[in-house]
């Protein structure tokens, strides 16, 4: 019995690790790479120094889903990740793919091209016999967590607000979704998207990373008839009703949960706030593993939002970014010990 159940939740959630290349200043500097892969288990040799300054290398074992190292294209990493669920999104499936990591560890550049070619293989679902007569609809959204606060991120940076109806079903009031029928209309929608996160004034990646992303692809099924109070071609199909959808989230960097001691109020504010989601976000992943009733998603405004995607047919991968260089061994090994925490 206790093996089956274990063998549905290993569907169910996913924990993939990637690591990244070492980079051009970590080369310069002559960074030591720390990270060895061997199939899905990973090693992190942590330099070390006994008391009496003598110098070791204290290894670290992991064992993931599936570890990919730095010679592994953005195309395996889809096929390996959101590939196998996107038949799912047609079976009434709500799935999440998190990338989690410290800043410059890769979560940016894991998640840029996933949507795309979800969408892609979406839009040649949606074209198939079998569905072609279900009127299915593919939409997108974009928005960001910021502060614990929801921005519209194809909608000038437009402050929104989350309700939760009678049945549970999360709505983000306001929130732009856009019909995508082709994938460079997709790909249009990311960049926007993306260049519209929080830069504020210090530069991109330092004010993105402590925002969290979140692209949301629905497979949504419309009626027949047409709403006959509306008169624009868009709006008439505004009333479907969601079949499936797929998250994919670009978590704030995981250090930036650190940032609470800070100097500075705005910081610590938010730092704060990306601690408790990072916090809430395990939980809830912990509690759907075990398949508990009660998932704790009012834990942050990152879960609530997530709500819908928590329960039911759920799907999670977490994509867990790792750097390789021996300056990264501390914040590495805490990504790994959530991952760890996690799977
Ligand atoms: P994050 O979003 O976690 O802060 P980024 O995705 O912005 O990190 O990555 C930091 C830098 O490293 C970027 O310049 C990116 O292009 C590069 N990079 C990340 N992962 C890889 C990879 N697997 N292969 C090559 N370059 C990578
Ligand atoms: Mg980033």
């Amino acid at each position: 019995k206790e093996n089956s159940t274990k063998e549905n939740n290993a569907a169910k959630i996913k924990v993939v690790v990637r690591k990244r290349p070492l980079n051009k200043k970590e080369l310069a500097r002559k960074e030591d790479d720390i990270v060895t892969v061997n199939d899905n288990a990973l090693t992190v040799h942590e330099p070390r120094l006994k008391v009496d300054l003598t110098a070791y290398i204290e290894k670290h074992e992991f064992c993931f889903d599936a570890v990919l190292d730095e010679r592994v294209t953005n195309d395996e990493v889809y096929r390996v990740t959101v590939e196998p669920i996107i038949p799912t999104i047609f079976q009434r499936t709500k799935a999440t793919c998190f990338a989690y990591g410290q800043t410059g560890s890769g979560k940016t550049f894991t998640m840029q091209p996933l949507p795309l070619r979800a969408a892609e293989d979406l839009v040649r679902l949606l074209h198939q016999p079998v569905y072609r007569n279900q009127r299915f609809k593919l939409w997108l959204s974009f928005f960001e967590i910021y502060g614990g606060k929801l921005f519209d991120l194809l909608s000038e940076r437009k402050k929104l607000c989350m309700r939760e109806d009678g049945r549970q079903q999360v709505c983000i009031v306001g929130l732009q979704e856009f019909e995508v029928s082709d994938v460079q209309i997709v790909k249009e929608f990311i960049e926007k998207g993306n260049a519209a996160r929080s830069t504020g004034s210090t530069g991109a990646n330092e004010e993105s990373s402590r925002s969290h992303a979140i692209l949301q692809l629905a497979v949504k099924k419309h009626s027949e008839v047409k709403d006959s109070r509306r008169n624009s071609d868009v709006n008439d199909y505004r009333s479907g009703k969601v079949v499936g959808k797929i998250s994919f989230i670009d978590l704030a960097g995981s250090e930036r949960g650190a940032d609470t001691t800070d100097n500075d109020r705005q910081t610590r504010i938010e730092g704060a706030e990306i601690n408790k989601s990072l916090l809430a976000l395990k939980e809830c992943i912990r509690a759907l593993d075990n398949d508990q009733i009660h998932i704790p998603f009012r834990g942050s405004k990152l879960t609530e939002v997530l709500r819908d995607s928590f329960v039911g047919n759920s799907r999670t991968v977490m994509v867990s970014c790792i750097s390789p260089n021996a300056g990264s061994c501390e914040h590495t090994l805490n990504t790994l010990r959530y991952a760890d925490r996690v799977k």
